[in-house]
């Protein structure tokens, strides 16, 4: 049995407290252990910022874009690999464990690429440079420069690979050294990610630590130049944001948290076209890939009343049609739930909702013996405004139907009942109802994605993030943001506006002004 190690300051580490034993969720064999303690954070946080960050920063753009790139083939070779491990930790499907998997490697292989392009040097200008006095001789030009500090993620247990590459990809192409904490749950995929990572000596000796174990005690020895970006449940990202040394430190915090998204049908769409079709299957895999346990995942199904017996058929039919079973086997389309709390907590979830919606398909009862497996479940909302279906978050295969009357107005009431979102999806060709609907929900969720005849089979679905479009959202879904191509970097840069004689601006950076 391994029981995970932690790599920090050049060595792997044993931990230390009471064991957290780590399953294979669908036979609850048990595969290992990893222990919360045996770390000395403030050892950590001073090798990452005098080792590592110099180690960094004595590099370019360029140079590091270099280092993401070798990262991305790597994991890319060992992609088996990591695929079975995916599924034993995970209870991924190949396909899950892939889709999790070329997440890393493409998001590091886009900011591999991004980075190429990026001017030599360190400093990256924001914007054109302005006049300040009274002839152009004074000159304003903000720029971004890495800050020497350390970046702490602390990574959600449902995507172990991606998860911590798009952060780490970020942090260590704007040159800040990175501390990974994998979610408990699945931390084997993520610790045979870090092995790998350090392994390879492509990384600077500091830049990259990684902590299978808790990081609760590290974030009081934070500072100023630091930044703690965090993915997982609202409730643990308030406790975070709330920490008294990084509120008194003023130490950058960003949030990914999670989000009730809705998926609209608009009124206009009928039986029989490929704007349904889409909406469909895009709908049916959310509620399956990764049993349900995407961030942004479709948990309320808005439709116009007019087509809810119809939506409801065929989400039944194609939900009965998904071959659940051990994701080791490669007919198997979707596995168990990653763990006995997850299991727990989901069935709690599902018993919660069918107090104020019909459970058409599924439900919590037990699928089987052994294993943490939740049935596709499907509830059809008795109250559309009942609060539980737009405030509680299933992470599992289910999602509630919540028929609306067509109206825009109707619609945007409901999505933003969720309370600030990650993503919303609407799928309609009728322009008027889109271009009123864009502009109720924008506010309150980081991305809106729009399904039509013309979209159909032109890209992933909405549950997909990209690393050149921002993944984040306001409100409940944390407030944060992150990729979105350069945005990504900007939690790692200081934005400094530098004023002065004009040539000397330009000379202090090497940059053109103006
Ligand atoms: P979680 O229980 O909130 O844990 C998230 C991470 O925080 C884990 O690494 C966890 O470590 C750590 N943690 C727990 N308590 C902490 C504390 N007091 N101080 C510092 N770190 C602490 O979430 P999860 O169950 O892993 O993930 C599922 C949730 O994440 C869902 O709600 C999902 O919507 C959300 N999520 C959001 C996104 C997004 O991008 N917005 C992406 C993926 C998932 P341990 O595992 O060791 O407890």
């Amino acid at each position: 049995m391994t029981s995970l190690q932690s790599y920090v300051r050049g060595q792997w580490i044993a931990g230390s407290g009471d064991p957290v034993t780590l399953h294979d969720p669908a036979t609850e064999a048990v595969l290992g252990d990893v222990r919360p303690g045996g770390i000395d954070h403030a050892v950590a946080l001073h090798h990452a910022r005098t080792v590592g960050g110099p180690a960094l920063r004595a590099m370019t753009f360029v140079q590091r874009a270099e280092m993401l790139k070798a990262i991305a083939s790597l994991l890319h070779e060992r992609r088996d690999e990591l695929i079975e491990i995916s599924g034993r930790n995970g209870g991924n499907t190949r396909g899950d464990a892939k889709f999790d998997l070329d997440g890393a490697s493409g998001t590091l292989a886009f900011y591999a690429q991004l980075g190429a392009s990026l001017p030599a040097g360190n400093v990256l200008p924001d914007g054109s440079g302005t006049q300040l006095g009274r002839t152009p001789r004074f000159w304003g030009q903000h720029v971004l420069v890495p800050r020497p500090g350390v970046a702490v993620h602390i990574n959600a247990f449902n995507f172990p690979a991606w998860g911590m590459g798009e952060k780490m990809a970020c942090a260590l192409l704007a040159g800040v050294p990175v501390i990974e904490k994998a979610g408990t749950p699945s931390a084997m995929l993520a610790h045979r990610i870090a092995q790998i990572v350090v392994e390879s000596g492509k990384v600077p000796e500091g830049a990259f630590q990684f902590v299978a174990g808790s990081v609760s005690g590290m974030l009081d020895h934070l500072g100023p130049m630091d930044t703690v970006a965090f993915t997982g449940s609202s409730v643990t990202g308030a406790l975070i944001r709330g920490n008294k040394n990084l509120v008194a430190k003023n130490v950058r915090v960003n949030i990914e948290a999670d989000s009730i998204n809705p998926a609209i049908l608009g009124p206009d769409v009928e039986s029989g076209t490929d704007t349904l079709e889409q909406f469909l299957a895009n709908v049916a895999v959310d509620m399956t890939q990764k049993a349900g346990q995407k961030c942004t995942a479709v948990r309320r199904i808005l439709v116009p009343q007019a087509m809810v017996a119809e939506v409801e058929e065929s989400l039944i039919e194609r939900l009965r049609a998904v071959r659940i079973g051990n994701p080791l086997d490669g007919d198997v389309r979707m596995g168990p739930v990653a763990s006995k709390d997850q299991l727990r907590d989901v069935r709690a979830g599902i018993d919660r909702l069918a107090a104020v919606a019909d459970v058409r398909l599924g439900g919590s009862a037990p699928m089987q013996d052994k294993g943490y497996f939740v049935s596709p479940t499907l509830l059809r909302a008795r109250d559309a405004g009942a609060p539980v279906i737009h405030e509680l978050e299933v992470f599992g295969p289910c999602a509630t139907i919540v028929p609306y009357s067509g109206e825009v107005a109707a619609a945007i009431d409901l999505c933003n009942r969720g309370g600030g979102g990650l993503v919303a999806s609407a799928y309609s060709d009728d322009r008027s109802f889109v271009e009123a609907l864009v502009a109720g929900i924008a506010p309150w969720h980081g991305r809106v994605w729009l399904g039509s005849e013309k979209t159909q089979g032109q890209a992933l679905g909405p549950g997909a993030v990209l690393p050149a479009t921002i993944h984040g959202g306001p409100g409940r879904a944390g407030g944060g943001e992150e990729l979105g191509g350069l945005r990504g970097l900007h939690p790692y840069l200081q934005r400094t506006a530098v004023q002065g004689d004009r040539a000397v601006v330009a000379r202090s950076f090497g940059l053109e002004t103006g």
